[in-house]
């Protein structure tokens, strides 16, 4: 048997553990979080990562607990609507359910260790056969085998989300942007999901929950009233707050002994949604190469198959960050986007 030891094991390590040959490989996660997250937020799901799920066998039950998309307005602070496209084949997922069914996915042969891995050790357990950081934005395999200089960026943003048990209004619904901050509002399976994005010097580890939720109440308190109605029924116990970090460009995934799946490899500011529908298709991606090639082989196509596409979404991701949450040039953004959604079909535009 051939030892991979997996650090990390949230949505990327979880779903690599699940796909890989259990016949072929002697898999340990190592996870520090204790029992799975508890306040309930959601995750766009995209069809390539749909299609992940369903090579792990667990598409048909994710979609039980889903809440589908119809369509998701693109609105300015005030609330008016630009463009309100179909958003086809998305769904939201929260990621209680979804690090539930993907933990049951993971075979009883898989070896779990609890607790935090604090460093790569040169010799003993870790250092002998494949080790994969899924070890998130702030990865020890990645600072161990790329160094300092790919330790995670902060970026200026705060971001704040959770579920309330009320459904949408389908006349409140969708992304609002604003003068430096965003609002979002979409279906999700226990009500409606929602999440605020700006600028903040909350943090950056311990944002208080509270004072974050009280800021953003300040922030939006003259903007649209579906977003105050929003922030009236949210509470610090069912909302999560932290700064967003992202990960520097790095030129592979691979180093001799280590591999990086997912936030790891990637960890892209959220705005186009994508982190962890990466995050899942990397982890079957190399599950299926692992299983089917040899480990050297496997690896160097995982690369290949991964590198570009998941660079380039970083660097759209952060693009959009800067659009969605543009200060100064936010006139010229609403006035260059009512132009072009008054020009556009609606398709064109949402789906550019
Ligand atoms: C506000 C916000 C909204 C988002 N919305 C979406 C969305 O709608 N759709 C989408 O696709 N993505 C979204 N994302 C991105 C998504 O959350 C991440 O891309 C995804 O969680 C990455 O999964 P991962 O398994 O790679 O990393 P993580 O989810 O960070 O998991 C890493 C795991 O490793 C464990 N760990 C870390 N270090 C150690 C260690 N040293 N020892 C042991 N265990 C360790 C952690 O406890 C954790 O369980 C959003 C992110 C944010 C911040």
């Amino acid at each position: 048997m051939e030892a991979i030891t997996i650090i990390g094991g949230g949505i990327a390590g979880l779903a690599l553990a699940a796909g890989l040959d259990p016949q072929r490989f002697d898999v340990t996660v190592h996870e520090q979080r204790p029992g799975t997250p508890t306040v309930e937020t959601s995750l766009a799901m995209w069809p390539e990562a749909q299609s992940a799920l369903a090579v792990l066998g667990i598409l048909p039950e994710i979609r039980k607990v889903a809440a589908r998309f119809g369509a998701m307005a693109l609105r300015d602070g005030a609330g008016k609507v630009w463009v309100s496209p179909e958003v086809r084949g998305v769904i939201g997922v929260s990621r209680p359910d979804l690090i539930r069914l993907l933990d049951a996915a993971v075979p009883r042969s898989v070896h779990r260790v609890a607790g935090r891995v604090e460093d790569i050790p040169a010799t003993g357990p870790l250092a002998s056969g494949l080790l994969v950081g899924a070890d998130g934005v702030h990865s020890t395999v990645r600072r161990a085998f790329w160094g300092a200089p790919a330790d995670a960026t902060l970026t200026p943003y705060l971001a704040l989300r959770g579920v309330l048990p009320e459904p949408v209004d389908p006349d409140s619904g969708g992304e609002y942007w604003g003068k430096g901050k965003l609002f979002g509002i979409t279906p999700a399976a226990g009500g409606t999901y929602w999440y605020a994005s700006f600028r903040s010097d909350l943090g950056p580890a311990g944002v208080d929950v509270a004072e974050a939720l009280s800021r953003t109440r300040e922030r939006f308190s003259g903007g649209a009233g579906a977003i105050r109605k929003v922030l009236e029924s949210a509470t610090p116990q069912a909302t999560l707050a932290q700064r967003i970090w992202t990960v520097p460009a790095l030129a592979g995934y691979v180093r001799p002994g280590a591999v990086l799946v997912g936030d790891a490899g990637h960890g892209m500011t959220p705005n186009l949604g994508r982190g962890a529908c990466e995050a899942l298709v990397d982890a079957v991606t190399l599950a299926e190469l692992l299983n089917s090639e040899s480990a050297p082989e496997a690896l160097k196509a995982y690369n290949k198959q991964r590198i570009v596409r998941t660079q380039l979404l970083r660097l759209v991701s952060s693009a959009m960050t800067r659009l969605a949450l543009a200060e100064r040039a936010q006139p010229l953004r609403d006035r260059l986007l009512r132009i072009a959604t008054q020009r556009s079909p609606a398709g064109a535009v949402g789906r550019s």
